[in-house]
């Protein structure tokens, strides 16, 4: 769905497979964090394939239900958020939760990532917010599989700035081996939670390591989280739902204020 004219990783991920066999790749896991999903790259490999895509702007295809199919059943994963202004905290939830454990599980030869940053803070067409140390931090936690065998393509991104630093913290992840000096706020969305639960539930029967439930100390916190959003909303304020920066405090201190 996005303006590539042709689909760099998805070349790269059949080349290896069939033309480069001497190099004992059998397992590739794609990662894609543009935002746009990647229909074409679903549709190449949904019966070869390990990969996982983020996808944000509702499409058919793009739907958490589409697994893969005959031999790669299990092995296709969308995560399609349900609004823009996804940021660090829902990205590193989604990576903690889905990505990171299949990782571990399907143990890859190789990682590509089709690297695209629109979903970048500040990009004008993602609408989400990852930082560039989310970036960083990101890319890190998939550099311990595959030897580090790791590559990114750039794709998308269409802010300059945003698309300059997010990239530029990615290469100096990559040389230096560890992520930019930085730290997080604010937590995931309630849908985040949700997604994650919804993402797991469709793939356990393939996949073991998501027939352990969620920890409940994580459900329960975000209950409460999902209850101030609740008030505050009633109380007719959606500023909440407009801001990267979700710190459980100040929505606690809004609320006593307004009330
Ligand atoms: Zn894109």
């Amino acid at each position: 769905m996005g303006f590539c004219l042709f689909n760099n990783v998805a070349i790269a991920a059949s080349y290896l497979l069939n033309e480069r066999t001497k190099l004992g790749i059998r397992r590739i896991l794609i990662v894609e964090w543009d935002v746009h999903h990647g229909n074409d790259t679903q549709n190449m490999f949904k019966v070869i394939l390990g990969y996982f895509i983020f996808q944000y702007i509702a499409s058919s295809d793009g739907s958490h239900c589409m697994i893969g199919e005959d031999h790669g059943v299990g092995y296709n994963i969308n995560v399609p958020w349900e609004h823009g202004q996804c940021g660090d905290a829902d990205y590193l939830a989604v990576w903690d939760h889905i990505l990171i454990p299949i990782a571990e599980a399907y143990n890859p030869d190789i990682i590509l990532i089709s690297a695209g940053f629109d979903a970048a803070m500040g990009d004008p067409l993602g609408g989400c917010c990852i930082t560039p140390y989310g970036y960083s931090v990101m890319l890190k936690r998939l550099m311990k599989f595959a030897d580090g065998k790791i590559v990114l393509a750039l794709e998308g991104g269409y802010n300059l700035n945003s698309l300059a630093n997010s990239v530029f913290a990615c290469a100096k992840t990559l040389l230096e081996g560890s992520p930019i000096v930085g730290n997080f706020e604010g937590r995931p969305f309630e849908s985040t939670w949700r997604l994650i639960n919804e993402v797991r539930n469709e793939l356990k029967t393939y996949w073991s390591v998501f027939s352990i439930d969620l920890p409940e100390e994580i459900l329960i916190a975000n209950v409460e989280r999902y209850l101030i959003q609740v008030i505050v909303h009633a109380l007719g304020s959606t500023e909440i739902y407009c801001s990267c920066v979700r710190p459980l405090k100040m929505i606690q201190t809004r609320v006593t204020k307004i009330g």
